[in-house]
């Protein structure tokens, strides 16, 4: 294995700038234990650290890179937007073409306003919903994470009726005291707790296929009587499609399993690898947002010309990557109807990006089940098209309760003998892997056969 001096340099500077030497926590490996390496440079599939090793990459900067990293269309698209300046604190046309093109692949969206951040559409959705019902309290999911924002970081109380717990100091109990938080997948835990308060629910927040805890699947039916149970209370639905919007198809996980929510929140892959956030969803919902309504809601970056242009040139790209002579219009900021239609079609007639993603997940999944099969270890793989996770453990995997049987040692070791073997998985056994369309079949390929070496020593 090549050194890590660079990396090991640069992390002990960090330390003494930065707490925890990293501006988020994860980063920092604190799940696998060892040190992060430091990253110079990244292209495709690939991410290259300072101390020049080459990694296939599995975290895809966390989901955003869909299209793998440094795409030319991306870059492209950004070079030509800064060139035209970074930032203008009044309307810029590129804002209209995203709104036009999310609205066109979300059928749910009518109306959409951009932000900076995940953590601010959740937090914002949250409030607007609020305003929405003049009420309080709202539900979520224990597992699902909606960003940092007050109110939604609370974990589960001690009874599945309490009201929640702060789940990081600095979050005043007064504040938690309104977030409802119950198990996913669970139809009677719902039944109860909107049973016991009538009336009172502003909004359920959900990640249609949570994806911040490992990878899990709604079981069949539960979106459905969470999307009915919702409309008898008058309750706002929210899909926190942060993870899984434009991955698990052109509109989202909303459009994988056939449900309409009322609001949705977006980020990651809409930003094509800069720093984006959006919230969209009913109208009538959306025109409560001042300045139209009462709830207030703003940013100084929001809209985000740079931002914008790479989150369109991703979008596009995705529609138009199996098509010969893609028209891209993204650096002049005109997408068109015409563009995102033949997305939509080519989605249905399984020609492209989703149709190959669904393929190399496919793959990956049948690789990585049959090194775990032949080495004796039992593994439990969830997939859902280009976003999975294998859990260490011999047990199905349907909601955190699920999830935190698995071994973590067992994955603290495969975490570690992957990377040795150029192969980077997210650090830590409750995050799930993303795959894009640069992941080759020899990229593939080799992480089966990395997999099947570090399975029999485990
Ligand atoms: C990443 C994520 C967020 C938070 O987004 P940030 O941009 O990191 O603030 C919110 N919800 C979900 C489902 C996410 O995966």
């Amino acid at each position: 294995m090549i050194s890590r001096a660079k990396s090991e340099a640069l992390f002990a500077e960090a330390l003494q700038h930065i707490p925890g030497g990293v501006n988020s926590p994860v980063r920092a490996f604190r799940a696998v234990g060892g040190q992060p390496f430091f990253v110079q440079s990244a292209k495709g599939a690939r991410v290259t650290t300072v101390d020049g090793d080459e990694l296939i990459d599995y975290v895809g900067t966390w989901g955003p890179a869909i299209l793998g990293h440094s795409h030319p269309k991306i870059i492209a698209a950004v070079k030509a937007a800064a060139d035209h300046g970074t930032s203008f604190g009044i309307p810029n046309p590129f804002e209209v073409t995203m709104a036009r093109l999310i609205k066109q692949l979300v059928p749910s969206v009518d109306k959409v306003r951009m932000c900076n951040s995940g953590t601010e559409a959740c937090m914002s959705a949250i409030r607007l919903a609020r305003g929405f019902t003049r009420r309080d309290k709202f539900i979520k999911f224990d597992g699902c994470y909606h960003g940092h924002a007050d109110c939604l970081l609370v974990k589960a109380g001690s009874g599945a009726l309490t009201f929640g717990n702060p789940d990081s100091a600095g979050v005043p109990a007064d504040f938690a005291k309104h977030t409802l938080v119950l198990p996913y997948n669970d139809v009677e835990a719902l039944k109860a707790c909107f049973a016991a308060n009538p009336g009172e629910i502003a909004a359920v927040i959900i990640e249609p296929v949570p994806g911040n805890a490992g990878l899990y699947l709604p079981r069949p039916g539960y979106l459905e009587f969470l999307r009915q149970i919702t409309a008898e209370h008058g309750t706002v639905l929210i899909f926190d499609e942060v993870m899984t919007g434009f991955r698990l198809a052109p509109g989202g996980a909303q459009e994988r399993f056939g449900i309409r929510p009322d609001l949705s929140c977006f980020g990651k892959i809409i930003g094509g690898g800069l720093p984006v956030g959006a919230f969209g969803g009913r109208g009538d919902i959306m025109d409560c947002l001042a300045p139209l309504g009462p709830v207030y809601q703003a940013g100084t970056l929001s809209g985000n010309p740079l931002a914008m242009a790479a989150g369109i040139a991703a979008l596009e790209e995705l529609g138009s990557s199996r098509r010969e002579e893609a028209p891209s219009n993204a650096e002049r900021g005109m997408w068109n109807a015409e563009s995102s239609q033949s997305l939509l079609t080519s989605a249905a007639t399984g020609t492209n990006a989703y149709a190959q993603l669904e393929a190399k997940g496919a793959a990956l999944e049948s690789g990585l089940r049959d090194a775990a099969k032949s080495a004796g270890i039992p593994v439990t793989f969830n997939r859902c098209g280009s976003m999975f996770c294998g859990y260490f453990t011999s047990e199905p995997v349907w909601n955190l309760a699920d999830a935190m049987k698995a071994d973590r040692e067992r994955f603290k070791k495969f975490f570690h003998g992957m990377l040795a073997e150029g192969v980077y998985l997210a650090p830590s056994q409750f995050e799930a892997g993303f795959l894009s369309t640069a992941h080759t079949e020899a990229d593939i390929e080799t992480t089966m056969r990395a997999a099947a070496n570090v399975m029999k020593r485990l």
